[in-house]
């Protein structure tokens, strides 16, 4: 029997299971997946709460559908889509609200144009604005990579980079302008002088949670709940995981723990994990009694309470009931505040944004230590020296999701190709199992 186990029941461990059973025809001999998790329940960062006849996400609240093969394994699973309400996404600041049209964070005329008709920045910003755009085309196109406050300052001026485009992307990727790498300027749109346009986010009609619970069913794994996973031995040639020995492992956990699992074993890849930092974020949300909310599925946030961003569930998912709606808000945990301070500061953003003090029916909050890997500059350079530094343990696998995922899709991809290169190792199994014994001989 080829055992493998896999450490982790998040959307990650949950995809390497389903994709590594997908080629179990590749063994000669029966497939055992043993799928492990430290909490008390599978998902990880999904987190789907379930009231009456309501979903709610209390962490993922839906994939990109960019890359049109996760909305075909979507079908495959047999998961039922919904697509948010086309409603547009607005800015706030001090109290005021002003819709963005996704155009205008391309550098184009219509977007420039659509940009010097609102009032999110000054006049001054505006000429700078214009100035950047309509000159861009004279400019040097520099490819190389930069901060991406750097990269938007140079695109659009800093004041509408400061105020408008930095936003945007923290509100994508976790961090600050300042951190974040300017590839993923390129990386959300697949070239450089593009911005993101129209959401392409869609969402699962049974809940974020029912993927990976669809997952680990097809893949047949025996799961391990309350089951934390903190050494990992080599006893000749199999590894040894609370007691049992596997022909393979995956690392589907966040690089920081997977860097402590490794660090007797190895000292590259462990160091290079343990480094990669996590953006956190604290979400907070309230079911209210029912308001006028503005016409848009949520507001970035230009604020120094630490408050990011502020999603209208019920009007962008179209849950709204007579008796109450939801709202959720994103917070950076860059100072202490106790639960029912965020949820007063949240309640002061809305009543400023509505001109109603929204009455508060229930409130959840959740703290994310470690919501998506901080994409800093050179993150691509750095994650393909783990990939290479973790192929000198054999039968040892960690998908790219763990430590330079920026969403689910990410993590999906990543999980498939582990279970590609997992199911290649283990049918040459034999082959390397020797070739490791020689070199630890010499
Ligand atoms: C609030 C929030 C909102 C988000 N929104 C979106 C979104 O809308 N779209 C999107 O694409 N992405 C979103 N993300 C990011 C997305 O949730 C993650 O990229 C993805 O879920 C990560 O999955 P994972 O399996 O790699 O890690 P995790 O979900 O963290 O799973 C790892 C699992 O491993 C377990 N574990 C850890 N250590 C051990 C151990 N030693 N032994 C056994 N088990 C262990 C953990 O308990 C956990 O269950 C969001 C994240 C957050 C926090």
């Amino acid at each position: 029997m080829t055992r493998v186990a896999i450490i982790g029941g998040g959307v990650s461990g949950a995809a390497a299971a389903y994709f590594l059973r997908a080629k179990q025809n590749l063994f000669p001999s029966q497939l055992k997946i043993d799928l492990y998790e430290s909490s008390h329940r599978l998902g990880g960062r999904i987190f789907s709460e379930y009231r009456n006849s309501l979903v709610l996400e209390r962490g993922a609240e839906g994939l990109s559908g960019r890359d049109t093969s996760a909305m075909e394994l979507m079908e495959d699973l047999g998961l039922e889509l919904v697509r948010p309400a086309a409603l547009p996404l607005g800015i706030g600041c001090g109290g005021q609200f002003e819709v963005i049209d996704p155009e205008v964070l391309r550098p184009s005329l219509r977007g420039l144009r659509h940009l010097l008709g609102r009032r999110l920045i000054s006049t001054r910003g505006k000429l700078e604005t214009a100035l950047r755009v309509l000159t861009r085309s004279f400019r040097d196109k520099d490819t190389h990579e930069t901060s991406l406050a750097r990269y938007l300052e140079e695109s659009w001026g800093s004041e509408a980079a400061q105020r408008i485009f930095a936003p945007v992307y923290s509100g994508i990727y976790g961090g600050s302008a300042d951190e974040l790498s300017s590839r993923l300027a390129e990386r959300l749109q697949g070239g450089r002088c593009a911005g993101p346009t129209k959401s392409a986010l869609f969402s699962i009609a049974t809940g974020m949670s029912s993927l990976v619970e669809r997952f680990v069913e097809l893949s047949g794994a025996q799961v391990h709940l309350e089951s934390p996973i903190t050494k990992l031995f080599r006893d000749s040639d199999r590894w040894l995981i609370a007691d049992a020995p596997y022909d393979a492992v995956a690392l589907c956990i966040p690089a920081p723990q997977a860097g402590a699992l490794l660090l007797s074993l190895d000292q590259e890849a462990a160091k290079l994990l343990s480094a990669i930092r996590f953006t956190s974020v604290i979400t907070v949300l309230l079911e209210i009694e029912p308001i006028d909310l503005p016409e848009a599925s949520g507001c970035l946030m230009q604020r120094q309470n630490g408050l990011r961003a502020v999603s209208f569930v019920s009007q962008k998912w179209g849950h709204s009931s007579r008796s109450s709606s939801f709202v959720r808000g994103f917070f950076s945990p860059h100072r202490h505040l106790e639960d029912h301070d965020l949820i007063t500061l949240l309640v002061n953003e809305i009543e400023a944004l509505c001109g109603v003090r929204p009455r508060v029916i229930s409130s959840l909050v959740d703290r994310w230590e470690a919501a998506n890997p901080l994409l800093s500059v050179g993150y691509e350079r750095i994650g393909a020296r783990i990939s290479e530094a973790v192929k000198a343990l054999p039968g040892v696998f960690i998908p790219a999701g763990v430590y330079h995922g920026a969403g689910i899709t990410d993590c999906i991809n990543g999980a498939r190709r582990s279970a590609d290169l997992m199911a290649d190792y283990l049918t040459s199994f034999s082959a390397v199992r020797s070739d490791y014994e020689h070199r630890i001989s010499a």
